[in-house]
């Protein structure tokens, strides 16, 4: 494991997607960056796996070229339910299915090679204004970045945990070997929740079921979707499933002195978008430009700007969750109606704007 520093620029606490791209970006401005995580790689996580084409540019700005990573490209969004099915192609680009883990192994590559120091394995214990505590020593640090997940203990620590509602659904994930994994990105609308489902290579998806239950599995609702129980009942499964709670939580603030957060930990919006890593590349390019002109003044503005249409986005889609007569209604007019689909889709994406 690599020694900790005396002191560092910037000390990123967190090593997910949110801490490897902002340590990257602060990189390439010229910032000295020590980054720590409690865990060790290969680091996986429940996650749909589906980049937005938004979120591949996004990434290109960290020197990421994702399009080109082990995965699986789509070409736009389906959404079905028991009655009705929509489609509509991205206006521009493609997005892609990444595993996890091949995306982490990728970030953490690129951030070896950027010369980032990478503590794996290291719990930050506590921050102050001159720096953080790992295991018995003192890091001093100019910046500190809350990069911590969703359970943020520096957004804690710094006192930045006021939010403006919350709520939270439960997601579980399994990846399964099929003969085609279709090249649309599906999320599929029932009683109890909904399965979304991402091509991640060219012979595997990966399967979630996001819901308001925390006891919900796959098993439990696949006979409420036909269609997905009939490809799979012939399919791998490829590991057992996998956990995670997806929050839509929106914070007062995401900077305290010399303190940001970045990531879930900066707030999040529901899973169901397919936009948190989109968000946390953003995020991580906008707080780097701060960081190298010295000052976080500008970090929550464009932090609630990069926020704003995702979170509106995640507010309409969420009007359907639980509520069958409205959902079933509103799929079927899209039915119809296939172009508002797609206006929808390339506003989701960042394409025309409200
Ligand atoms: C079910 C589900 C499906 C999703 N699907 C998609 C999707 O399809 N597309 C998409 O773009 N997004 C999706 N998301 C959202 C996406 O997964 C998250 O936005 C993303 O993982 C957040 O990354 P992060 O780096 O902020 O946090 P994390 O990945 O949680 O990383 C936080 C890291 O901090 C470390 N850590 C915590 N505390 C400490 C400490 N004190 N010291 C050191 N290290 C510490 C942890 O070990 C962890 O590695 C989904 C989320 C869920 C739950």
């Amino acid at each position: 494991m690599t020694r900790a520093p005396e002191s560092t620029d910037v000390f990123v606490v967190g090593g997910g997607p949110a801490g490897l791209a902002t340590a990257l970006a602060a990189r390439r401005k010229g910032l000295t960056v020590t980054l720590s995580d409690s865990a060790v790689p290969p680091v996986d996580k429940a996650c749909g796996e589906g980049i937005m084409p938004d979120g591949l540019d996004a990434a290109r700005g960290l020197g990421l070229d994702l399009s080109a990573a082990a995965g699986h490209a789509f070409s736009g969004i389906r959404f079905r339910d028991a009655a009705a099915s929509v489609q509509a192609a991205f206006p521009r680009g493609e997005g892609r299915g990444v595993r996890r883990i091949e995306l982490h192994g990728l970030m953490v590559k690129a951030a070896m090679e950027a010369g980032i120091n990478l503590l794996w394995g290291t719990h930050v214990a506590g921050i102050s204004s001159s720096g953080v505590r790992i295991e018995d020593r003192q890091v001093c640090a100019q910046w500190i970045v809350g990069a911590d997940g969703s359970n943020s203990q520096v957004r804690r620590w710094a006192g930045l945990d006021a939010a403006h509602g919350e709520s939270r659904r439960y997601g579980f994930r399994r990846h399964y070997r099929v003969a085609d994994p279709g090249d649309f990105m599906e999320i599929h609308w029932g009683e109890r929740g909904q399965l979304y489902i991402t091509p991640v290579a060219p012979d595997e998806i990966c399967v979630v079921l996001i819901s308001r239950s925390q006891k919900l599995r796959l098993s439990d609702v696949l006979p409420e979707f036909p269609e997905v129980q009939e490809r799979l009942a012939g399919a791998e499964p490829l590991n057992l499933e996998r956990g995670g709670v997806t929050a839509t939580r929106r914070l007062r603030a995401v900077t305290r002195g010399n303190v940001a957060l970045v990531g879930d930990a900066s707030g999040s919006v529901d899973a169901i978008t397919g936009d948190g890593l989109c968000l946390l590349f953003q995020q991580s390019i906008a707080l780097a430009d701060c960081l190298e002109s010295g000052s976080l003044q500008g970090y929550q503005a464009a932090h609630r700007r990069i926020g704003r249409r995702p979170e509106f986005m995640s507010r309409l889609m969420l009007l359907l969750d639980g509520r069958s007569r409205l959902r079933r209604g509103t799929i079927r007019v899209l039915e119809f109606e296939p172009r508002l689909f797609a206006r929808l889709l390339a506003l989701h994406v960042g394409e025309s704007f409200l």
